[in-house]
């Protein structure tokens, strides 16, 4: 890989995993126990609050998950793995990793595990 697209990269994942982190702690706030008190909410604001609630549960499962990867892209290239397929060793086009900073596999590696 070039030196000026791993430098490239490196800034991307690092920025990606700034916004990811940021995003959990907000999220944190929004997704605290609805508050159950029928006095004070309606019964349709408070199933407006409990799916809100689930949406957000549901989008910081996948912002855990992203920011996952993208640590362990980092961790990748501080190795100097980066941009490697895990399973065929070939490099990883870069408008794959462009597109996807994270990813472990080349497209045709990708597109194989899926199939199965
Ligand atoms: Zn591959």
């Amino acid at each position: 890989m070039k030196e000026k697209f791993s430098i490239e990269m490196r800034e991307v994942l690092q920025a990606q995993r700034d916004l990811l982190t940021r995003g959990l702690a907000d999220s944190r706030e929004a997704s605290a126990p609805v508050e159950l008190d029928q006095t004070r909410q309606g019964r349709l604001s408070r199933m407006d609050a409990m799916q809100q609630q689930a949406m957000a549960q549901a989008s910081s499962a996948s912002s855990r998950a992203r920011l996952a990867a993208i640590e362990a892209a980092l961790k990748r290239m501080d190795e100097g793995s980066y941009g490697e397929c895990r399973e065929c060793g070939e490099a990883i086009s870069a408008g794959r990793l462009r597109a996807r900073p994270e990813a472990r596999l080349c497209i045709d590696c990708e597109s194989e595990a899926e199939s199965q």
